[in-house]
């Protein structure tokens, strides 16, 4: 059985447990995930003996050659051709994603389904498969996080004073790019002295002046699969006060990576990068989570939150990267993707922690 097969036999599983007749998958990255569709409209319905993919006749000659379930090429809207096999199979109750289906969509679909049909929402069933990644999954993260890291090393060699966030920005992507990415994960962040204090700053105009903080935050997406990471740079000798903020940040790091093994919950992790940073009154300073479980999309389960429950399993890949932003100073983020292994985890991420003075 190919690795699809097996993932499309995992949701056909799930189906009974949810007590439907049959998934329809509305989610591009799941669709992905289950038919290796990597176009911009498709959707699968699983049932419980086959899976039947529809897209498009933009798609028509590359589907052909690549899926291996039942394939309808619709001519009019999918959701027409999905109802048509409802009917055909005469299915009744058909779970649908709830967090990728909107209102419109689900309404026009409940028009169109045969009398006696009905919808019923099942959250996130191929999103739990997805959290935890095949060995050949892990090979092509493995691979986003080289091309990821390699573009910002190549980078870095070219910062100096006086160039504009947005000329570091575009440099990298253009690196990620030549290294074999398809396109950035995520809008890459580059943010300069105090912009550094805005977790989620956009590179704007702003040029590097002598004793700036520079954050960079970018990640790659190849094959579909995404890296993350965040380096701190510092143009010129940093101050006691900003070398303690980033030993605090980076003590955090490493000891939430500590806390990273199968069986430990993510909020369990969220604390022990929470429980360093307040020992350095820094906790009010970190305003997100921990980290973020990665894949095919940029943020997947599990989040490593306050509040995350998911216990860790060996084939998770997951960031850890606590930060501290203080306003007018600016801010310190550090990130690594993460892979969770039999006994512990493997920080994915080669690139050097050492606090870059520029
Ligand atoms: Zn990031
Ligand atoms: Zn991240």
């Amino acid at each position: 059985m190919t690795e699809l097969e097996q993932r499309r036999r995992a949701v056909q599983t799930a189906l009974a447990g949810h007590k439907v007749d049959a998934l329809l998958v509305s989610s591009l990255a799941n669709v992905r995930y289950l038919t290796g569709y990597a176009g911009s409209n498709g959707l699968a319905l699983v049932t419980p003996f086959e899976t039947h993919f529809f897209t498009d006749p933009r798609y028509a000659l590359e589907a052909s050659q690549s899926i291996t379930c039942k394939l309808h090429i619709a001519k009019g809207p999918l959701q027409e051709a999905v109802a048509g096999i409802v009917k055909r199979k005469k299915l009744k109750k058909i779970g649908f994603e709830p967090a990728w289906l909107n209102l419109e969509q689900h309404q026009k679909l409940k028009d169109l389904l045969p009398l006696g049909a009905s919808l019923q929402p099942v959250p996130g069933v191929v999103e739990n498969l997805r959290m935890t990644k095949s060995p050949e999954e892990i090979d092509q993260i493995r691979k986003s996080v080289r091309v990821n890291s390699e573009a910002y090393a190549r980078t870095l060699r070219r910062v100096r004073l006086g160039m504009r966030e947005r000329d570091i920005a575009a440099e990298l992507d253009y690196q990620m790019r030549l290294h074999g990415a398809e396109k950035p994960a995520f809008d890459t962040i580059v943010a300069a002295g105090a912009h550094s204090a805005l977790p989620h700053a956009h590179p704007t105009g702003q040029r590097l002046e002598e004793n700036d903080l520079l954050l960079i935050d970018m990640g790659a997406c190849l094959d579909g699969y995404m890296s993350d990471m965040t380096r701190m740079a510092f143009l010129g000798i940093p101050t006691k006060r900003v070398r303690t903020l980033y030993d605090a940040v980076l003590e955090a790091q490493m000891t939430a990576i500590e806390a990273v093994r199968p069986g430990v919950t993510a909020a369990r992790v969220d604390g022990a990068a929470r429980e360093v940073l307040k020992r350095h009154g820094l906790d009010r300073q970190f305003v997100h989570s921990t980290g973020h479980g990665l894949g095919l999309e940029i943020h997947e389960g599990p989040r490593i939150g306050k509040k995350d429950k998911t216990v860790l399993r060996a084939g998770m890949v997951i960031t850890i990267e606590p930060g501290a932003y203080i306003d007018r100073l600016g801010g310190v983020r550090i990130e690594d993707t993460v892979l969770v292994t039999a006994n512990g985890c493997e920080v994915l991420t080669p690139t050097t922690k050492e606090f870059v003075h520029l």
